[in-house]
């Protein structure tokens, strides 16, 4: 019988996640065949990525790129796209598999084309569970979809979860590296520039998920991925400082056993994981060695010194729209962070505040998950221009 090669769709091609999916591809293609690829600006590496991996269709989110897009991919017979349409339409394209690797709340709608079609998705992009969770899952479930995480922490739970009998796990314990600044006080953080807070010790990351690594709400919008994914209530789901990032996360069962997933730190590892599940393929980068190990430590985090991990739970506890609002918010601190509007102590004070305006209710439609996105962003936005200015000014 022939063999069956495994057809894969990457929504965000171009970012980290992305280029080491196309890693994994390459060093495995006769497992894998590439059907469509999206990115947001980066067109140049889009249409080399479209042509390498011959893919089918490359679509391009900024529309004023397209015409750059289809110049480069002429002649190829690669179908192109562009707009938010455009990486709709591809994420709608029926695949074996689909990365879900677009970073922020943009990626939820195309992920959700996937979802309905009853796809397996490998899920890297957490802000869609985040801000949409329990539609989300529901959407899932209605149409039959398979849900892979691809965040280090859970893969390693879902490796080790028994999803069978769900009273055996006692809880589930994410770990943490702590990311660049875990010895910083909160005096050394006033000062801490954008340079500094993607600079994480022991993951290479998009810009936007090592602000949130640094900020430790990365960990906070982990907690809220693990409730959706495996169901565990908010008390059951723990985070232990790890640093070593070698321990990936663990689930502790009612019997004493604690079963870990281990690894380097290294993102193709859980990409790999999701891409052959339930099978396992071969990467080919220097496998975990235990005897060179030093030393595993483990310790509580400071929530005092790192406010954005309660703030996520705080959300979660609240259910609602609380998880929209505090994404939508993250989302916006964040960037204006990096384009150095605010200081880094300010992203956690305006989620804070968005916290305080949640609106009440809970979501029956993604529609309304949209608009409140939509709402807390334009709000958050508004309410900081005023440091803006004075900052400007100063
Ligand atoms: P990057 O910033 O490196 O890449 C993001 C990708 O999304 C790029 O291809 C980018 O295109 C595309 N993109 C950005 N905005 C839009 C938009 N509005 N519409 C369409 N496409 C868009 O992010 P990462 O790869 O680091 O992260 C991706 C997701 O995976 C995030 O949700 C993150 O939290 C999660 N994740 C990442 C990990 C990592 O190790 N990087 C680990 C675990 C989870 P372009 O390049 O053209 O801008």
């Amino acid at each position: 019988m022939k063999h069956k090669q495994k057809r894969i769709t990457i929504l965000g091609s171009t970012g980290s996640v992305g280029c080491s999916t196309l890693d994994l591809i390459g060093s495995n293609s006769k497992e894998f065949s590439v059907h469509a690829l999206t990115a947001n600006n980066n067109v140049n590496l889009l249409a080399k990525q479209a042509k390498i991996f011959n893919a089918k269709i490359a679509a391009i989110a900024n529309e004023s790129l397209y015409p750059d897009l289809k110049d480069k991919l002429s002649g190829t017979g690669i179908e192109t796209l562009c707009g938010r349409e455009g990486v709709i339409e591809a994420a709608s394209s029926p695949v074996d598999f689909l990365m879900a690797a677009i970073v922020g709340s943009a990626g939820l709608e195309p992920t959700i084309c996937a979802v309905r079609n009853g796809c397996t998705i490998g899920l890297a992009n957490k802000e869609c569970l985040v801000s949409a969770g329990d539609l989300f899952i529901q959407e899932v479930k209605n149409h039959n979809a398979t849900l892979i995480p691809v965040d280090s922490e859970h893969s390693a739970i879902f490796q080790v979860f028994n999803f069978a009998d769900l009273d055996s796990i006692k809880n589930v314990i994410l770990t943490a590296s702590g990311g660049p600044l875990l010895n910083f006080s909160k005096k050394q953080m006033k000062k801490v520039t954008p340079e500094v807070a993607v600079a994480h010790p022991n993951w290479d990351m998009g810009a936007k998920i090592s602000v949130d690594s640094a900020t430790m709400m990365n960990k906070g919008l982990e907690i809220i991925e693990a409730h959706h994914l495996f169901g565990m209530e908010s008390k059951k789901i723990k985070v232990l400082i790890h640093p070593e990032s070698i321990v990936h996360s663990c689930v502790s069962y009612v019997d004493g056993s604690v079963l870990a997933q281990m690894g380097v730190p290294d993102m193709r590892t859980p990409i790999a994981v999701s891409l052959a599940w339930p099978k396992r393929i071969k990467t080919n980068f220097e496998a975990l060695d235990l005897g060179s190990l030093k030393s595993l430590t483990f310790r509580d985090p400071d929530l005092d010194t790192f406010p954005a991990l309660n703030l996520a739970r705080q959300a979660l506890d609240m259910g609602g729209f609380a998880p929209t609002v505090l994404n939508a918010a993250n989302e916006v601190a964040v960037y204006e962070f990096l384009d150095k509007n605010i200081s880094f102590l300010d992203i956690a004070k305006i989620v804070e505040k968005a916290l305080e305006k949640v609106p009440s209710g809970s979501a029956t439609n993604l529609t309304q998950i949209y608009e409140i996105d939509e709402n807390t962003r334009e709000r958050v936005l508004k309410e900081t221009k005023p440091s803006i200015i004075s900052k400007s000014t100063a």
